[in-house]
């Protein structure tokens, strides 16, 4: 029987432990041995039920376009527990020069498809959107050479967009949507790592406004095309979970056995001895095993990795992070004082608030809240404004508290707060990213026996996140010469 011990009890790890579960339930002579350093599984994802309230203190949701949790919730029977949001009361407002303005219908990314709510918008002053118009007018930057990806042109999101669309695009609209996401600085984001098909729209379109007004007839299309299905659920943009994103992780560590997972124990050290591997823990115990998945943090994995080979350390070293926190608090609806019927509002860099974004959590999630109850949730935090870390739970709640107040006009007092701090919580994709993912896959296909895995890597998203736990796996297996029939159903799909 060979075993594989998996480090790290997040969505990366989990998806590779029940993956490995998978590959024994097909017959192969297979196990796992999971080990978390946490009392509890799940990494960023964490959800708690306070007082009827359903807290997400990391990820509320994951992008709906991407298969691999549906996949999984599919798998262990959650599927039904899907939780579109409630688009009936969608609206996202934007902070500009101290007032809120509604993110115009039509934008994409950051680009306008619709005139008339770009021209009549107070988000952009006129020379800012005659500016963005300009993208219409202004030729891709050079054409790629045949076989050349947007891996060869790599550009930061803010040169990309300053070039394309302006300053004031960037400093109103792309910085908190775009570079949002990954609680990024648009001046250092690598675009290729994060969001490549920007720059393959400009290749195939010549520009911003061209390829999404494409992208949305597309979209329409495909509606039109395959209307949803009688009585099927109602696909939104995001998904969450009617217990929170919290339920995902109870049901793969459930699927992928708990007997085969401990908690409240680091890995310590790794060390290989010929073909066999050696995982120390804190507790001075140790595991042997045929293979490692590290599913950690690229930070945490550093050291881990560093007496093994150098050179992936060296390269995961290269990988930085930001801290961010998110704090979530309760009102009586009958006290917030605010109009509930909106998804959230973001904040702008330039307009030099506490507050990234906040959430309408009870709003965007039916029943998150008990009746007459809504809940709120701040971000704070990111690549700018790491001091406001130093902190304590107690100031946070009180400056969240006070930005709502001030930016949306929250009254009343909060009925309950949760602050959860996620210390280099959000990895840094910065220009040279790729090549130094590439050192990694490189580099650890040579060791034998060791993948990496985890948000680190390619693509922070929590499908992201399972697919690389799943595809440390099918690397380690195929090592051994073992195939999945489930990978080999995959492959026909593309081939
Ligand atoms: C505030 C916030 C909001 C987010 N919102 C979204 C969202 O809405 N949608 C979305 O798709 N993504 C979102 N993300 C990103 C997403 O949550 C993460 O990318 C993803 O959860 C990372 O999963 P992971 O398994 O790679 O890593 P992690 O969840 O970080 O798991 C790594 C685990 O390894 C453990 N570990 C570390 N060192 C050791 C050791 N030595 N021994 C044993 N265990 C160890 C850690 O304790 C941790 O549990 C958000 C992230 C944050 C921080």
């Amino acid at each position: 029987m060979r075993r594989v011990i998996i480090i790290g009890g997040g969505v990366a790890g989990l998806g590779a432990a029940y993956k490995v579960a998978r590959a024994a339930a097909e017959g192969h002579d297979v196990t796992f041995e999971l080990v978390e350093k946490d009392p509890r599984l799940g990494g960023k994802v964490l959800t708690e039920t306070v007082d009827g309230f359903v807290v997400d203190g990391g990820p509320d949701c994951f992008l709906t376009e991407k298969p691999a949790v549906h996949r999984i919730a599919k798998l262990t029977g959650i599927f039904d527990d899907e939780l579109p949001t409630d688009d009936a009361r969608k609206r996202t407002f934007i902070l500009s020069r101290g007032r809120l303005h509604d993110l115009p219908d039509g934008v994409m990314m950051f680009a306008p498809t619709k005139f008339w709510p770009f021209a009549t918008t107070g988000l952009f002053s006129w020379p800012g959107k005659i500016r963005m118009g300009a993208d219409l007018l202004i030729p891709r930057r050079e054409r790629w050479a045949e076989g050349e990806t947007a891996a060869d042109h790599d550009e930061t999101l803010e040169s990309f967009v300053v070039r394309r669309m302006g300053r004031e695009c960037l400093d109103r609209l792309a910085e908190p949507l775009v570079g949002g996401v990954h609680a990024s600085d648009p001046a250092k984001m690598s675009l290729a790592a994060t969001f490549p098909r920007l720059l393959e729209m400009e290749q195939t379109y010549g520009g911003m406004i061209k390829g999404f007004v494409a992208a949305r007839k597309k979209v329409a299309e495909m509606r039109k095309k395959y209307p949803p299905k009688p009585g099927a659920k109602q696909r939104t943009f995001f998904t969450s979970f009617e217990a929170g994103m919290g339920q995902l992780v109870d049901a793969m560590a459930d699927a992928a056995g708990r007997e085969r997972i401990r908690t409240g124990t680091g890995v310590a050290e790794v060390a290989r001895d010929g073909a066999v591997w050696r995982v120390v823990l804190d507790d001075g115990t140790s595991l042997t095993g045929d293979a490692v998945i590290v599913a950690t943090e690229s930070w945490a994995a550093e050291s881990l990795v560093r007496p093994v080979d150098a050179g992936i350390a060296d390269a995961l070293a290269g990988i930085e992070h930001s801290s961010s926190a998110t704090v979530s608090l309760a009102f009586d609806e009958s006290d917030v004082g605010i109009d509930m019927d909106a998804f959230g509002v973001l904040c702008p860099l330039i307009e030099g608030r506490s507050l990234m974004a906040a959430t309408f959590s009870s709003t965007k999630w039916p029943g998150r809240a008990p009746e007459g109850r809504v809940l709120l949730r701040g971000f704070v935090g990111g690549p700018h404004n790491q001091a406001i870390m130093a902190e304590s739970d107690e100031a946070l709640v009180g400056i969240v508290l006070s930005e709502l107040r001030d930016i949306l006009g929250v009254k009343g007092e909060p009925l309950m707060s949760r602050v959860y701090r996620w210390e280099r919580g959000m990895p840094q994709y910065t220009l040279g990213h790729l090549a130094r993912i590439s050192t990694i896959e490189q580099r650890s296909a040579q060791v034998g026996g060791l993948a990496l895995a985890g948000g680190s890597y390619r693509g922070v998203g929590l499908p992201n996140c399972i697919e690389s736990g799943e595809r440390a796996v099918s690397t380690v297996l195929g090592e051994w010469g073992i195939t999945l029939a489930e990978d080999a159903e995959e492959q026909k799909r593309y081939y």
